[in-house]
């Protein structure tokens, strides 16, 4: 397979199922011609990736929870022992107890949010620290953030707070990593029906709000946000870092209902 990401190998973290956004991803990015390794979280999840790693050529497949950093540690050992050098990562995780994706933000356990805030923001400082030791000619990385972010989302309440972090570490690591030609850029997803999607509450009401309210009246796909990580991590956005990107049928742009809602 010849490509735009030809001669490039990079990581894949988060993916879950075929329903995952790391998996759109994957799928852009071998279509081009990268050489892939995945992580997945556990053996029960490790039964649905290593055959999804497999119908993109890939038979490197390491497990990474990273609640555990010698798990991530242990990642960046095989792939420094299997390829000596990375291209580009791709972190796309995310976790807070479900129980506390509804009511109010103000109810957030003091452990859910520890818990939130290191798997959902620091996991990718952490990550970033020990890829870019391989990143010798320069890299690109990429995680996965969402409007909660900066606007309230009724539900998102903690995940909103992690993304906040999340966002702001994409501009310190961007900061830090510049001077090497590494790259560091977030992709700010609309709704998605996924496994991490489904535990917000609601989310079949967001699902159809954005439909209705975004200029291009629909939701994103996995395709979609797999075509803007393609050129993320490419060299075609080799000006491009510190950026949120979003991916959202241009649904932040909107301030009020559409038109056509206010005139029903
Ligand atoms: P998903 O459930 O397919 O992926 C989430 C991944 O996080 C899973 O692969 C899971 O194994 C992994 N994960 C959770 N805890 C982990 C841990 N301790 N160690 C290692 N991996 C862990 O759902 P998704 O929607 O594809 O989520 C990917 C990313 O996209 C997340 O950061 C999510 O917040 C973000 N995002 C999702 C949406 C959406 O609507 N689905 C929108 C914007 C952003």
């Amino acid at each position: 397979m010849t490509g735009i990401m030809n001669g490039k190998r990079g990581l894949i973290m988060g993916v879950a199922n075929n329903h995952s956004i790391a998996w759109g991803i994957a799928q852009k990015l071998a279509a081009q011609g990268a050489e892939l390794a995945f992580t997945y979280q556990g053996e029960a999840l490790g039964k649905r990736v290593k055959p999804l790693a497999a119908e993109l050529g890939s038979d490197f497949v390491i497990p990474c929870d990273v609640e555990d950093i010698a798990s991530v540690d242990a990642t960046i050992a095989a792939i420094k022992e299997k390829w000596g050098k990375l291209d580009f990562v791709v972190h796309a995780i995310g976790f807070s107890d479900k129980s506390e994706l509804k009511g109010l933000y103000a109810d957030t356990s003091r452990d859910n949010f520890s818990r939130t805030m290191v798997i959902s923001c620091f996991s990718f400082t952490e990550i970033a620290k020990r890829a870019a030791e391989l990143m010798t000619d320069g890299g690109s990385m990429l995680t996965l953030t969402y409007g909660g972010s900066t606007r309230i989302m009724p539900n998102y309440n903690v995940m909103g707070v992690a993304k906040a972090a999340l966002e702001a570490s994409v501009r310190y690591l961007a900061g830090d990593y510049g001077p090497r030609n590494i790259r560091v850029n977030a992709i700010s997803a609309g709704p998605i029906r996924t496994l991490a999607g489904a535990g917000i509450s609601d989310a079949r009401a967001m699902l159809s709000w954005q439909q209705k309210n975004a200029p291009l009246r629909r939701t994103v796909t996995i395709e979609d946000v797999g075509n803007s990580a393609l050129y993320l991590l490419s060299d075609l956005s080799s000006g491009v870092t510190g950026e949120i990107h979003y991916v959202d049928a241009g649904y932040n742009i909107t301030s009020m209902p559409t038109l056509e809602r206010l005139a029903k």
